[in-house]
């Protein structure tokens, strides 16, 4: 592998704020050997044409659900809620074969590297054929995803998911969960599987669906299983009412609460929609070390709910975004969202900002904050753009409405509060360029695949 060229960006988001003339440099393995403020370009340096950001991690993604995404926004009876739109999202996750996920999924990873992320943790449920039996190469649909990601040079965190059961007290799955049957072995020899496919960028670790999906037993064998494995454990936790409501039945507490005392939770575990938590189950998911991961524009298109950010970001507890049912792509657009939705219930503004610690720009306290709480959730020790971290990078579109014209301190303001697109001209993975002017070297040929797959499944 040769050394890849050097590279000159005239303002780079270094240790929290802007620094002019940075020099940035690879090594041949793909991760940061040099980064230099302060430095006029070297002769041999690429240029890059804009302030450099570190890229975030998108934390939570069903690749699939790409394909339902404006399919679920009309309502026919008096009611629709989370569960309603489950029964309909059921209908895709019955019929999406393999190729149909490569060609999704490849179209979405392009669509989230444009919008700002370069790592995705896939929570990854849809094991079995349309008829419920395994497929004869079990990795069938686990490898579609690994080789979209692979394809575009997104890097991926596959987390192949527990899931036996319909809900507390229903010991099996519903005939129409029948593709997401698993146990801790098929979780296990999953994760083992996709870490042996040995393609760039790609690593797993494991998820349990939820509390309600997963009996306390298994739970605690797929833990015991882990061993001391580094590999990231992430679970939905607490999206909606009603399984806070069915969990404090079935043990007597709140899901935050159980999964807090029955397990010694660790930096490794992810809690995903940490929606609905008291502050009792907030403090003692602080004093552990896990952290959680929200998906404002699901949440708020699923009507979920909203998380108390404040006590949140208040505490030590990191914190994580993702792009989960996919009708997000771009993280900034998540960042909005998630300080909207405090200031619509609250009536006040700049909710996130600290300026009691010097942090009162609101969209840089929740830019650091989840950059480096993304870091966990994809099981990475370093991120971003310093020394031995993966060599990625976003270059922003300064011309673009929103930024151009703005005072170069205000950026990130600009860019999560006043653009309506990704404003992102170039996204490097590993020291590699995989997005240019806003698009994907083969993005053409990979959207005529993915609307192919969605015109396949719409019918
Ligand atoms: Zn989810």
């Amino acid at each position: 592998m040769t050394t890849p060229q050097p590279l000159w960006a005239p303002s780079a988001w270094l240790d929290g704020r802007w620094q002019d003339a940075v020099l940035l440099r690879a090594d041949a393995s793909g991760r940061w050997a040099e980064i230099t403020p302060g430095v006029p370009a070297p002769a041999d340096a690429t240029r890059l044409p804009g302030a450099v950001l570190p890229p975030l991690v998108d934390a939570h993604s069903h690749a699939f659900q790409r394909a339902f995404v404006g399919l679920a926004e009309r309502r026919s009876g008096d009611h629709d809620d989370f569960w309603s739109w489950r029964d309909r999202m059921y209908g895709v996750a019955l019929r999406i074969s393999p190729d149909q996920l490569r060609a999704v999924a490849a179209q979405l990873y392009t669509e989230l590297l444009a919008g700002g992320y370069t790592q995705v943790c896939e929570f990854h449920y849809l094991h079995h054929g349309e008829d419920g039996r395994p497929y004869a190469d079990a990795l069938a649909m686990s490898r579609a995803l690994a080789e979209a990601a692979a394809a575009t040079g997104m890097g991926l965190t596959l987390l192949p998911v527990l899931y036996e059961r319909a809900g507390f007290a229903q010991p099996a799955l519903r005939p129409d969960q029948r593709r997401f049957a698993s146990d801790v072995d098929t979780v296990l020899a999953l994760r083992d599987g996709v870490r042996a496919l040995g393609l760039p960028q790609v690593s797993a670790g494991i998820a349990i669906h939820s509390l309600r999906a997963a009996a306390p037993a298994s739970m605690h064998r797929l833990i015991k299983g882990l061993g001391d494995d580094p590999g990231p454990i992430h679970i939905h936790i607490a999206e909606q009412t009603a399984e806070v409501d069915d969990c404090q039945a079935a043990t007597g507490s709140r899901p935050i609460a159980w999964l807090a005392r029955e397990f010694e939770l660790d930096a490794r575990w992810q809690l995903v929609h940490a929606t609905h938590a008291e502050p009792d189950e907030i403090a003692a998911v602080a004093a552990c070390g896990a952290g959680i991961v929200l998906c404002p524009s699901t949440e708020a298109n699923l009507g979920d709910g909203l998380a108390d950010l404040p006590r949140w970001l208040a505490s030590t507890t990191p914190l994580s975004i993702g792009s989960d049912s996919q009708v997000g792509r771009a993280w900034p657009e998540e960042l909005r969202w998630l300080e909207y939705g405090q200031r619509l219930l609250l009536r006040r503004r700049n909710v996130a900002a600290d300026p009691a610690r010097a942090e009162g720009a609101t969209a840089a306290r929740l830019f650091d904050r989840v950059r480096v709480g993304g870091a966990a959730a994809a099981g990475f020790r370093n991120w971003g753009l310093q020394i031995g971290a993966r060599a990625d990078l976003l270059v922003l579109d300064e011309a673009a409405s929103g930024l151009e014209g703005l005072p170069a301190s205000h950026r990130l303001d600009g860019l999560v509060f006043a653009t309506a697109a990704p404003a992102f001209a170039e996204v490097w993975v590993a020291g590699r360029r995989v997005i240019a002017g806003g698009a994907a070297a083969e993005g053409g040929s990979r959207r005529a695949a993915c609307v192919q797959a969605l015109r396949q499944l719409a019918r």
